[in-house]
Formats: C-alpha cells, sequence, structure tokens
C-alpha cells in the first residue's frame, strides 16, 4: 500500500503505459481518475479497477483543451476531496512514411508539428497549470511528466516529438524550481521501447523488432510495468527527496 490515501489523476490513462500505472495505484492504496479521450476503453478499465476492490473514475479529458482540464480537476475533487498526485502521460508519436519510416524534418507540415507540440508539450503545461492550487490546499503533491529518451538523445526522424519531449524535460525541471518550497515535486520520466498500442505497428515486423533489440543492451523491448514501478516510486513519499530529476527506464539504450 504504498499510495495508502492517495488521489491520483493519470491523462491519456485509457490504454498502454497509462493503463498500467491506473491498476498498480490502485493496487497500492490510491482512488484513481483515468482521463482521456479514448472514452470505451476509459470506461472498460474504470469498471475493471472497480469490479477489483478499487476505486476509479474514468473523466473524458483531451489535454490540449484547458476547459477540458478544469472539468477533470473538479471532478476529481468533488468525487474524491483532494488530488495528490497527477501523471502527465497522455501523448501521440510522430508521423512516418507507410512502410514505418522516418520522415525528415524539411517533410514535416506546420499542423504536424503543431498537433504533435500542443497534445505532449502544452497539454503537460495546462495539466500542471491547473493541479497546482488543489495540490497546494492539499499541503503538497508529486507531478510525473512522462517524455522519453527521445527527450534526450536525437535520433533519424520524429523532430516534432522529439522537441515536445525535449519541451517535457525542462517544463519538469522548472516546475521542480518554483513549486519545490510548497511541497509539489515535479519529475520526468524517460521511457526506451516499450510495447504498447503506440508502437504496435511500429515493431510488427520480426525485423524492425530485432532491429531494435539490438540497440539495447538489457537484449529486449520495455513492458508497461517497467515504466510504471518508476512512477510508483516518484508518485509516493518513498521519493520525497526527489524533484526535478530525470528517470530514464531503457534497458541501458542512452547509457552507449
Ligand atoms: P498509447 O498510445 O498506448 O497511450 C497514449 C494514451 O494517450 C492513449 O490512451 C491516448 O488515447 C491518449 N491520448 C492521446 N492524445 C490525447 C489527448 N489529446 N488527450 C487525452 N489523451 C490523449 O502509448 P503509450 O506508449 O502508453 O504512451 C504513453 C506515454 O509514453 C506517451 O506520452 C508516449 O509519448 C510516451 N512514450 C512511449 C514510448 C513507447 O515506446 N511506447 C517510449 C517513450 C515515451
Amino acid at each position: 500500500m504504498r499510495l495508502e490515501g492517495k488521489v491520483a489523476l493519470i491523462s491519456g490513462g485509457a490504454r498502454g503505459q497509462g493503463a498500467e500505472e491506473a491498476r498498480l495505484f490502485s493496487r497500492e492504496g490510491a482512488k484513481v481518475v483515468i482521463g482521456d479521450i479514448l472514452e470505451e476503453e476509459g470506461q472498460q478499465l474504470e469498471a475493471q479497477i472497480n469490479e477489483t476492490g478499487g476505486e476509479c473514475l474514468f473523466i473524458r479529458l483531451d489535454v490540449t483543451q484547458a476547459s477540458d482540464w478544469q472539468h477533470a480537476v473538479e471532478a476529481t475533487v468533488a468525487r474524491f476531496g483532494k488530488l495528490n498526485i497527477l501523471v502527465n502521460n497522455a501523448g501521440i508519436g510522430s508521423r512516418r512514411t507507410p512502410d514505418g519510416g522516418p520522415i525528415r524534418l524539411e517533410d514535416l507540415t506546420e499542423a504536424q508539428w503543431d498537433q504533435v507540440q500542443d497534445v505532449n508539450s502544452k497539454g503537460v503545461f495546462l495539466g500542471i497549470r491547473q493541479v497546482i492550487p488543489e495540490m497546494r490546499k492539499a499541503g503538497g503533491g508529486s507531478i510525473i511528466n512522462i517524455s522519453s529518451i527521445f527527450g534526450l538523445v536525437g535520433s533519424p526522424g520524429a523532430s516534432a516529438y522529439h522537441a515536445s519531449k525535449g519541451a517535457v524535460r525542462l517544463l519538469t525541471k522548472a516546475t521542480a524550481v518554483q513549486y519545490a518550497a510548497e511541497g509539489i515535486r515535479c519529475n520526468s520520466v524517460h521511457p526506451g521501447a516499450i510495447d504498447t498500442p503506440m508502437t504496435e505497428r511500429l515493431r510488427s515486423s520480426p525485423q524492425r523488432r530485432e532491429e531494435a533489440i539490438r540497440g539495447i543492451p538489457i537484449g529486449r523491448i520495455g513492458t508497461t510495468e517497467d515504466i510504471a514501478y518508476g512512477v510508483l516510486f516518484l508518485a509516493s513519499d518513498e521519493s520525497s527527496f526527489v524533484t526535478g530529476s530525470e528517470l530514464v527506464i531503457d534497458g541501458g539504450q542512452t547509457a552507449q
């Protein structure tokens, strides 16, 4: 029960890493709100967690909309009385060529650039801005922003994604410095290659999967559990002296 008595809001929590975090947080004693644009998946997960002894609420949340964030935070407090933890997990990948290859910067449209920044970067800003007053009322809190190893290093494509995840890395540190005195911590998590619906198509061919694994010293693709346990540590009071830090969970990919 590492999160006993805590209330957590997880954006993009209907599937993938966010859903794993929702299930783990619930098992560890937290009341969990999942916000996502995927209503069917979100409602199914809500029912699943409630049926297995947890307390979960699904809310439709488009992270690019300030009014959706306001509603999500108000509904969280109305239902569970407070808000202690925010996981800014919602995200979208970069466009790729039809066969899954990288798209170069010069072939990227402004609309594609803006869409990725809106969800991956602005969405995180809006979420943090909305929860600060509630965390202040609760006497502190923990914000975990899901960046990526693509927020640390470059690659042959994915320019918009790299920029958006790099922004999340430094927005995290700025938030950490500004709110540390109020007991509000903020850390970023940098997953490497993880098996989720986002990367399904990318690794559908055995050849591409093999290529990806070759770059990972631990010799496998990561699981949603690998990430969820890192996020759990940062969400819990076990990490009470940790703020503004970067937790890389990538099987050693960026260590070489
Ligand atoms: P995923 O696609 O399974 O999950 C992303 C979730 O975000 C989905 O439920 C989706 O509906 C939601 N979402 C997308 N746009 C949204 C919006 N506007 N408002 C609200 N929700 C929205 O992928 P995932 O791998 O679980 O991704 C989780 C996070 O991890 C993302 O931020 C992603 O960029 C990051 N990440 C993933 C990997 C990987 O290899 N899978 C690696 C590094 C970082």
